[in-house]
C-alpha cells in the first residue's frame, strides 16, 4: 500500500473505532489500489479516497416491537447510505444478532464496488438490525418488519435508496416491509424495495440470482483456462438461497454439488445433492439441516464437528457468511487438490486465505464480482418496475448470464491491463473502483 493509502486507511481505522470488518474490507481494496493512484493523481487531488471511504448518511434507529408474550422488545436498525454517485443507494438489508455498525459498514462498503460492476446504475448501501429471526413466530417477524418500515420509510424512495433482502430477510419480510411502506405513503411505489413476489412487482430469476451468478461468473474462470465445470466436485456452504441456486446452476452444468452446510453443521451427498429436498427442508419448513440426512437415508451423512472445507471438492463455493474460510480451510482445499473458489456470500474468505489460494494457482473469484448477480437482477427488477412491465424467465436469465459474462470480462482485462492476469481480486477492486471514482470527480465536491 502506498503512502497516501495507509494514511486514509489509518484515518479509516480512528474514525471507526472498533469496526473490524469494516476495516477489512477497505484495507482489501486499497491493497488493489497503488498502481491506479499512480497513474490517476487526480485522485489524490480530489480526496476521492477519504470522499468514499466516508457513508453520505448512516441512520441508526431504535426499533420497538411486541413479542407473543406481549413483552416489548428493542432492536436496533440501521442504514447506511454510502455512495450515490452511480445511482440511488442500493444494497440488501440483514437480520442477524451479530450485526452491529461495523458488519453494516463494510457490506455497504463492498457494495459500491460490486455494484459499478455490474454496470447498472446503482449506488452502494445496506442495512439491518440485530433482530435474531430464529424461533420467532409469523406474528413476531411481521410486528418487527412493520416497525423496522415505519422508521426507515423516510428514507427511501425508488430514486433515493432501495434496500433488497440479505441473511434473514426473504420474500415474506420484504413483503411486509412493502406493505407497511405502501400505508405509510399511500403509494404503490413498486421500485422502492427489490425481491418482492411475483405477483406484486418482483422478478422471476431474482431468488435464484445471486447463487446462479455466482456459478455463471465460476464458469467463465474456468473457460478462461480452457476446462469447465461438468462433471467436476463441487461443495457448497450455506443453505440459503443463494447455496440452493447455486447447486443447482452447477448441477444444471454437469457438476455434481456433494456438501452443504448451515450454522447447526454441514451434510454430504456423495450421490449428488437431491435439490428439491433441500429446498423443501430449507425453505418451506425452514429446519435445520440434520433434517436433509434424516430423510435421504444412507447416501447421506450429517456432521457438527469438523469444517464442510475438509470435504475434498474441485470447486469450492462459500455460501454462508463473513470469515466462514480461514487460511487453514485453504490449507486443507488446496491439499484436496481444489480448482476454483468463487465467493457467493459477501467477504467469506479471510485475506490470508485468499492469499494463499492465490499463491497456490487456485482461481478465485470475490465476492464483489463472483455475487453481483443478486443486485443486478435486482437492478432487472427496478427496471421492470419502472417500465411497468415483467419479463419471462428465459429472457431475464439471459440478461443476468450476459452480465456476468461482462462482470467477468471486466474483472480478467482490467487485471491484464494492470499486469497482473488472472487476478480477479485486482481486476474486481480496480475496475469498480475507478468507475465510482470518475463519478465522484465528475459530480464535483458534494
Ligand atoms: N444482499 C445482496 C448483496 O449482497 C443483494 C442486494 C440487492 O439486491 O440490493 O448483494
Amino acid at each position: 500500500m502506498d503512502t497516501k493509502l495507509q494514511e486514509t486507511y489509518d484515518t479509516v481505522v480512528r474514525r471507526n473505532p472498533g469496526e473490524a470488518e469494516f476495516h477489512q474490507a477497505v484495507k482489501e481494496v486499497f491493497e488493489s489500489l497503488s498502481p491506479v493512484l499512480k497513474r490517476n493523481p487526480q485522485y489524490v487531488d480530489a480526496a476521492v479516497l477519504e470522499r468514499i471511504c466516508e457513508p453520505e448518511r448512516q441512520i441508526i434507529f431504535r426499533v420497538p416491537w411486541m413479542d407473543d408474550e406481549n413483552n416489548v422488545q428493542i432492536n436496533r436498525g440501521f442504514r447506511v447510505e454510502f455512495s450515490s454517485v452511480l445511482g440511488p443507494y442500493k444494497g440488501g438489508l440483514r437480520f442477524h444478532p451479530s450485526v452491529y455498525l461495523g458488519i453494516i459498514k463494510f457490506l455497504g462498503f463492498e457494495q459500491i464496488f460490486k455494484n459499478s460492476l455490474t454496470g447498472m446504475p446503482i449506488g452502494g448501501g445496506k442495512g439491518g438490525s440485530d433482530f435474531d429471526p430464529r424461533g420467532r413466530s409469523e406474528g413476531e417477524i411481521m410486528r418487527f418488519c412493520q416497525s423496522f418500515m415505519t422508521e426507515l420509510y423516510r428514507h427511501l424512495g425508488e430514486y433515493t435508496d432501495v434496500p433488497a433482502g440479505d441473511i434473514g430477510v426473504g420474500g415474506r419480510e420484504i413483503g411486509y416491509m412493502f406493505g407497511q411502506y405502501k400505508r405509510i405513503t399511500n403509494r404503490y411505489e413498486s421500485g422502492v424495495l427489490t425481491g418482492k413476489g411475483l405477483t406484486w412487482g418482483g422478478s422471476l430469476v431474482r431468488t435464484e440470482a445471486t447463487g446462479f451468478g455466482t456459478v455463471f461468473f465460476t464458469e467463465e474462470m474456468a473457460k478462461a483456462r480452457g476446462e469447465s465445470l461438468d462433471g467436476r466436485r463441487v461443495v457448497v456452504s450455506g443453505s440459503g438461497n443463494v447455496a440452493i441456486y447455486a447447486a443447482e446452476k452447477a448441477t444444471e452444468l454437469g457438476a455434481k454439488v456433494v456438501g452443504c452446510s448451515d450454522s447447526s453443521g454441514f451434510i454430504v451427498d456423495e450421490e449428488g445433492l437431491d435439490l428439491d429436498l433441500l429446498k423443501q427442508v430449507k425453505e418451506v419448513e425452514r429446519a435445520r439441516i440434520v433434517e436433509y440426512a434424516n430423510r435421504r437415508g444412507s447416501s447421506a451423512t450429517f456432521s457438527d464437528t469438523g469444517s464442510i472445507w475438509d470435504v475434498p471438492c474441485d470447486v469450492a463455493l462459500p455460501c454462508a457468511t463473513q470469515n466462514e474460510l480461514n487460511a487453514e480451510h485453504a490449507r486443507t482445499l488446496i491439499k484436496n487438490g481444489v480448482k476454483a473458489v468463487s465467493e457467493g456470500a459477501n467477504m467469506p474468505c479471510t485475506p490470508d486465505a485468499v492469499a494463499l489460494l492465490q499463491e497456490a494457482g487456485v482461481a478465485f473469484g470475490p465476492g464483489k464480482a463472483a455475487n453481483a448477480g443478486g443486485v443486478a437482477t435486482s437492478a432487472l427488477e427496478m427496471q421492470q418496475n419502472a417500465s411497468r412491465d415483467s419479463w419471462d424467465f428465459e429472457y431475464t436469465e439471459q440478461r443476468l448470464h450476459n452480465i456476468m459474462i461482462d462482470i467477468h470480462e471486466r474483472c480478467a482485462e482490467t487485471a491484464e491491463e494492470y499486469g497482473t492476469p488472472g487476478n480477479y481480486v485486482l481486476g474486481a477492486n480496480i475496475a469498480g473502483f475507478t468507475k465510482v471514482a470518475d463519478a465522484v470527480i465528475a459530480l464535483g465536491v458534494i
